[in-house]
């Protein structure tokens, strides 16, 4: 089940981001690549399948992969670079244009000629999503804001428009954007691997869920060590009481 729509991608520190008078236009310009991990918790969250809200876009060009995602091949078609993304569907109040099926489009009106979108998942967005416009600097320590266009192609439809404004430092939170950038740049090394191994010898496109489960479910295993002195030798005991001690001595 969708959780209720909150905010658009980015937790912000300022009172108004970008995000909270737009009209979703990431959401429509691109297609949101996904991670296995994206993929375990959309099913776990949203209890919908694989088939509900993945499908494989083909990338002949890399222009959906953006040297981020890696690219599957598969049975079927062993030559075309895939990538796993989010579905696409009609917009509601845009003809003939597309969105995430996930974006809640509100209904236009004159303060906002292409209606105010909010996220359906939030919670369970992908990674890619927590992450716009946003990537580490060289040093890994930093997070750099990649600017927006409003628009990356003047003739397209107003509906593909991107941020209303520029991004300030101040419209993101230093510790969360952080977290996010770091589990979305582990996550997709992860997914390359993974797709390493897939690609060696591509199966078919219709395996290719219970193949990421099986990958998925066995990534935490018994160890072989049980915790003592050894392992943990610096545990620091909580001091023992003295005899004449009351708890309410203790306490003071
Ligand atoms: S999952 Fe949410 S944030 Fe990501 S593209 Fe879809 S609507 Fe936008
Ligand atoms: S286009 Fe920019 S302002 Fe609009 S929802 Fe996406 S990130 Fe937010």
């Amino acid at each position: 089940m969708e959780t209720a729509g909150t905010e658009l991608p980015i937790l912000g520190q300022s009172d108004e981001t970008p995000c909270d008078s737009c009209h979703g236009g990431c959401c429509r310009t691109f297609v949101i690549p996904l991670t296995g991990a994206d993929i375990w918790k959309l099913e776990r969250d949203l209890k919908k399948s694989f088939w509900e809200f993945a499908c494989r876009w083909e990338d002949p060009h890399g222009s959906i992969a953006q040297k981020y995602a890696p690219h599957f091949h598969f049975q079927d078609e062993p030559k075309t670079p895939f990538v796993i993304g989010l579905i696409q569907s009609e917009s509601t109040f845009i003809p003939r244009t597309t969105k995430c099926q996930f974006l809640r489009e509100g209904a236009p009106d004159e303060e906002h000629p292409l209606g105010v979108a909010r996220c359906g998942i939030y919670n369970s967005r992908p990674s890619a999503c927590r992450v716009f416009p946003t990537r580490f600097d060289n040093t890994g320590d930093v997070v750099e804001i990649v600017q927006v266009p409003n628009q990356l192609n003047e003739d397209e439809n107003q509906a593909y428009n991107l941020c209303p404004r520029p991004w300030e430092p101040a419209d993101f939170d230093p510790v969360t954007t952080m977290e996010h950038l770091t589990i979305a740049a582990y996550e997709m090394r992860f997914f390359h691997k993974i797709a390493q191994l897939w690609n060696r010898k591509p199966g078919p496109w219709n395996i290719f869920p219970d193949f990421l489960k099986i990958v998925y479910s066995e990534r935490v295993m018994h160890g072989e060590k049980t915790l003592d002195e050894e392992l943990f030798p610096t545990i620091i005991k909580f001091p023992a009481a003295a005899e004449s001690e009351t708890p309410s001595k203790r306490a003071a």
